[in-house]
């Protein structure tokens, strides 16, 4: 979608230009690329109504380029607004000959931007390293990917942390590629719950999750990378020696040709996955109102199961008390695979 400029001058200031926005045609020196960047995610902030006056965010800090850029972006955004608070929340797996890089920056970043900064492991929270998960699985000769474990266990992990510190969302850096290698990820899998429950928009049906926000989701991921560089910002620039998501993999290089050939794309798919959520709830709403009004109590509830029981669990975990749709979370159940 962005390529770096080859020989031009910025659209607005004749300064010589730094990318060149291949849809569009714009060219941009760094310091309007800059502005460019941080005006497109207060649009999307804005069209999804991510932040509200009151709002304490807290962001999610890795280390890596996105979650740097994400801080960066929101500090300067948000920083004549002293009704919203950021506190920066960095999850140490621990794993070791990596998340130690990606900790340093965070906390070395953080403290330049004067934002307080939480950190939580999987040993505090579950009583082991990820290292150590790896290591007891291969004993038990438990099938499942470091990655099987890593994700609910951080997913689990980020929503203790963000109603630990009484945040009202909680931010994550995931941009435009990575929101669309999930919806076809989902797609491909046939999980539909997945991909209905992808919302833009912060749901807040109860309070047992805190709502996510993904406030780069329409920035791509060279825009980031540019981003970073024109900024000076550290990131750590080594991979999880975990990740192995080969699908995921197949996906991020069949979307990459065609955003090469077909610049766009990405932002079709994006757009396309946003008005079939639409589609979705505009007709719960209308079966719920139609039911209040003709009786059609069977319909109605079918889309309210969906949205409702499926889409956003109500029942709590029978051990560690976080939101499930079933008796134990996902991450309690191999907390005990693991011990048995
Ligand atoms: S790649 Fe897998 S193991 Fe590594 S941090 Fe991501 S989810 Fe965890
Ligand atoms: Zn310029
Ligand atoms: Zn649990």
């Amino acid at each position: 979608m962005t390529k770096k400029a080859k020989k031009s001058t910025c659209t607005r200031c004749e300064r010589p230009a730094y990318y060149i926005d291949s849809l569009s045609h714009n060219a941009y020196c760094k310091r309007c690329f800059i502005r460019h960047i941080r005006k497109k995610v207060r649009k999307t902030i804005a069209k999804y109504h991510m932040i509200t006056h009151g709002d304490h965010i807290a962001v999610g800090l890795t280390g890596g380029k996105d979650s740097v850029v994400l801080l960066d972006v929101l500090a300067h955004i948000l920083k004549k607004s002293k009704k919203v608070k950021l506190t920066a929340v960095t999850i140490d797996e621990g794993i070791s000959g990596y998340r130690e890089e990606g900790l340093a920056i965070a906390t070395k970043l953080a403290e330049e931007f004067e934002i307080e900064h939480k950190i939580f492991s999987f040993e505090e929270l579950y009583g082991a390293t990820l290292d150590q998960v790896v290591q007891i699985k291969t004993q038990k000769n438990l099938p499942k990917t470091p990655c099987s474990y890593c994700g609910p266990f951080r997913r689990n992990a980020f929503n203790v942390a963000a109603k630990s510190i009484n945040a009202t969302k909680f931010a994550t850096g995931h941009n435009l590629d990575d929101e669309v290698e999930t919806i076809l990820l989902n797609l491909m899998r046939g999980d539909h719950i997945r991909f209905l429950r992808l919302f833009r928009e912060p749901i807040q049906v109860n309070d047992l999750f805190v709502p996510k926000i993904r406030p780069l989701v329409e920035i791509s991921q060279p825009e980031v990378i540019l981003y970073a560089l024109a900024r000076n910002l550290p990131f750590q620039q080594i991979s999880c020696p975990y990740a192995q998501d080969a699908m995921r993999n197949d996906i991020r290089n069949m979307l990459t040709s065609f955003e090469e050939k077909r610049p766009g794309t990405l932002f079709h798919i994006l757009h396309f996955h946003d008005r079939i959520l639409k589609i979705l709830q505009q007709l719960q709403k209308n079966t719920r109102n139609h039911s209040e009004n003709f009786d059609t109590q069977k319909n109605a509830m079918s889309y309210s199961n969906l949205f409702i029981n499926e889409l956003h669990p109500l029942n709590r975990c029978k051990i560690c008390n976080e939101p499930t749709s079933q008796e134990l979370c996902q991450t309690c159940k191999l907390l005990q695979q693991l011990s048995a």
